[in-house]
This record gives C-alpha cells, sequence and structure tokens, in this order.
C-alpha cells in the first residue's frame, strides 16, 4: 500500500511550495516505478497519480501493456539505446534524457503520425562528471537549436540528477545552475525544469523545479 506514502509526498511539496514562495501547484510529481509491479502502479494511480516514470524499455512495456485501461503519462528518465528508439517514440508521451543529436533525430523520424510531438527535456550534466550522461552546460544552445528544429519533438525544458550531495546548500547548488542553465537559454517556451528525487527534491523546489522525480520516497526502498 503505497497511498500514504503517496499522499505524503504530495503535502511535502505542497509545503515546500509554500516556504519557498512558489505558486501553488506550480510542481508536479513524476512517480519513478521502476521495478514496482503493474498491481502498485494501478493502486498509485487510483489514489490520483497520473505520470509516472521509467528507466528501462523492456520492462516498461508489459507494465504498459497491463495499465493500458487507465489514462496515464509516461516518461522515458533511462539512458536511451539507439535501437529501442522506435519503441521508446511509439510507446511514451515524454523523454527527459535527451543527451545526444542522432538519438534526437531518431526519435522524431519515428514518432508515429497519429501522436502528439513527444514531449522531450535535455539533460544536463550539472555536476560535471565525466562518466555522466547529459549535456554540457556550454553545449547546451546549439543543441537546444538544432532540437527545436526537430518537428516532431517538441523541446520542454530541461532535466539534471546531480551526483548524491548531503547538505541542503550543496543540493540547491546543482539544482540553481539548471535554472540558470535554463534562464540562459532566453527562450519563454521551455517551462519546465525536472529536478530532484526522495533524497533531494525539497531543495529542487527551493530552485525552481517544476517536475520533481520521485520514487522510494513512494514506492519504498527498490529490491
Ligand atoms: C530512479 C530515478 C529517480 C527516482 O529516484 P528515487 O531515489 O527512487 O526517488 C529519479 N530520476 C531518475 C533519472 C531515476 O533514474
Amino acid at each position: 500500500m503505497a497511498g500514504p506514502e503517496l499522499r505524503t509526498v504530495l503535502a511535502r511539496i505542497e509545503a515546500a511550495e509554500r516556504l519557498y514562495g512558489r505558486q501553488p501547484a506550480s510542481v508536479s510529481l513524476l512517480a519513478v516505478s521502476k521495478g514496482q509491479p503493474p498491481a502498485v502502479i494501478r493502486e498509485i494511480a487510483a489514489a490520483g497519480q497520473s505520470a509516472f516514470g521509467e528507466n528501462y524499455l523492456q520492462e516498461a512495456q508489459p507494465k504498459m501493456a497491463a495499465l493500458a485501461d487507465l489514462n496515464l503519462s509516461w516518461h522515458f528518465i533511462g539512458r536511451i539505446q539507439r535501437n529501442k528508439t522506435r519503441e521508446i517514440a511509439r510507446s511514451f508521451d515524454w523523454v527527459q534524457t535527451l543527451d545526444r543529436l542522432d538519438i534526437a533525430q531518431r526519435l522524431c523520424d519515428q514518432r508515429p503520425a497519429d501522436r502528439p510531438a513527444l514531449q522531450c527535456l535535455l539533460e544536463v550534466n550539472v555536476s560535471g562528471e565525466a562518466s555522466k550522461g547529459g549535456i554540457l552546460p556550454t553545449a547546451l544552445p546549439s543543441f537546444a537549436a538544432a532540437v527545436r528544429a526537430l518537428p516532431r519533438l517538441q523541446l520542454r525544458g530541461l532535466m539534471c540528477l546531480p551526483a548524491p550531495s548531503v547538505d541542503f546548500v550543496g543540493q540547491r547548488r546543482a539544482f540553481a545552475s539548471l535554472r540558470q542553465a535554463l534562464d540562459e537559454l532566453g527562450d519563454p517556451s521551455l517551462d519546465v525544469l525536472s529536478m530532484g528525487t526522495s533524497a533531494d527534491f525539497e531543495a529542487a523546489i527551493a530552485e525552481g523545479a517544476t517536475i520533481v522525480r520521485v520514487g522510494t520516497a513512494i514506492f519504498g526502498a527498490r529490491s
């Protein structure tokens, strides 16, 4: 039963909006359902949650099929392999982890004509870790311009998954740099900042998150 945990997370989001002077309901919750079976997702959906995030295509597809009777939106938040783009473009409503132009081009070409444009976020490497995915902030303007030219993708904003930081000040610093990167793009049509997980979503809200991606605080630890 993850319903009470869902309500607790929603209450924490509301409290953070108030504390940091954000508009009421300006932060939406993406429930990260990787590792969770369809029955558990169905419970959370029954409690009112409609947006879910998945990291692995093979895991997500059977769950989406099992829940096709519900009106849910699905966000891809994992690494995108080249040979998976066709199915990702078919199955998902959002892709939050774009960081390569060849992948963006394929998703555009492969987005089915009968579906709306794929909603996209660019993943930004804000902590400068060489091992991490994501675009470096300096490369962002030209990358964003190239993605904007792809007609079947709708660029909506930026996403990050910074290295974990235990102190609130350090958490805020990483999220502030994503907000600054969005500001520097200077495009008011980009209105989405996806940042913050179970460990740090309040810091992300303090710095302007519009989507927080929360798994374990709702569902418990993944096995
Ligand atoms: C797993 C995951 C999350 C959720 O993390 P929790 O610690 O379970 O809240 C958020 N974003 C991404 C990209 C993830 O892979």
